[in-house]
């Protein structure tokens, strides 16, 4: 039974995080002409309405993108990403981008994107949302386990793809699956660049994830988490998210450097709001 769904969340910090690493994995691949397969495993919907009953409900947005689109003062470190939302979303509208979208926005004609949502009425709103982007046949929406897909998927036949891991993880298995998944993964394709979202929370499995991934990629990877506000008392709630980059672009720990200490100011909560800034480069 699945009874996420990302139109409640869309926009908030966590997606302001994510979507920026995927935004500067994206503008690395294409310093290549050679094209690459952007594959999501967890696609969501692709476009989300901020005025919709859903996003109003919990108002997650006003916490992420509406401080991203607010800020007057806005680090330069930022501007490339608010511009990059901002130009890739239909004029006059109160919608924000899911991944699969900005992925299609910054992704160019000889790439390929391959996106797998198993929530019948999201994959359906995502294929609806894939027809009106340019070239459509560059993408491929499947109502499906994005595990099983993405392992269908490698090695891809360009020999370069970026994957994007985003579970809901409502299930405990979720943590596992993303580990399992990704010891596979590696073994079809070892070179691959994997961006891996989890939460930060109190409970023991989203502790364990990063250390986990660490294990399957010691000498090349990323990680960012980025903590907005301190644990609840009652240890419910997620404070903070994670990125977590295997393959990353050698130039990727230097860009978070910069970025996260203004992305941090701009998203904190509170007086406890910090990042943390790992990675080993090959
Ligand atoms: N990646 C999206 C973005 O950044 O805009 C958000 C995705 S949301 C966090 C997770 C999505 O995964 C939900 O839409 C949910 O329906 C879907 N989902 C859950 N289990 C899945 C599975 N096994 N395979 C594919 N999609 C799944």
């Amino acid at each position: 039974m699945l009874s996420y769904r990302h139109a409640f969340h869309s926009g908030n910090h966590a997606d302001i995080l994510k979507h920026y690493c995927l935004m500067t994995v994206l503008e690395y691949f294409k310093l290549k002409d050679k094209p690459f397969c952007y594959v999501d495993t967890h696609a969501g919907a692709g476009l989300y309405s901020l005025i919709s009953k859903e996003a109003q409900k919990v108002g997650e947005y006003r916490e992420g993108i509406g401080r991203l689109l607010a800020a007057t003062n806005l680090d330069n470190s930022l501007k490339q990403f608010r511009n990059a939302v901002v130009s890739c979303l239909p004029d006059d509208t109160n919608l924000y981008c899911g991944s699969p979208w900005l992925a299609q926005a910054l992704a160019r004609e000889q790439d390929r994107l391959r996106l797998f949502e198993l929530h019948p009425a999201d994959a359906e709103l995502l294929r609806n949302n894939m027809r009106n982007i340019k070239q459509p046949n560059r993408a491929q929406v499947f109502c499906d386990d994005g595990f099983k897909g993405l392992l269908s998927m490698l090695p891809p036949p360009s020999r370069r793809a970026v994957v994007l891991i985003d579970p809901p993880y409502e299930l405990k298995q979720d943590y596992q699956q993303v580990t399992d998944t990704l010891k596979t993964a590696l073994k079809k394709f070892a070179s691959g660049c994997y961006l891996i979202w989890y939460p930060c929370l109190s409970r023991g499995e989203s502790l364990k994830l990063p250390q986990n991934l660490q294990k399957l990629a010691p000498d090349n990877f990323v990680q960012a988490e980025l903590y907005v506000h301190a644990p609840r008392p009652d240890g419910f709630g997620m404070h903070g998210s994670g990125m977590f980059i295997i393959n990353p672009p050698y130039t990727l720990p230097g860009i978070l450097e910069k970025v996260l200490p203004a992305m941090t100011r701009l998203l904190a909560q509170d007086d406890s709001a910090h990042f943390v800034l790992n990675s080993v480069i090959a």
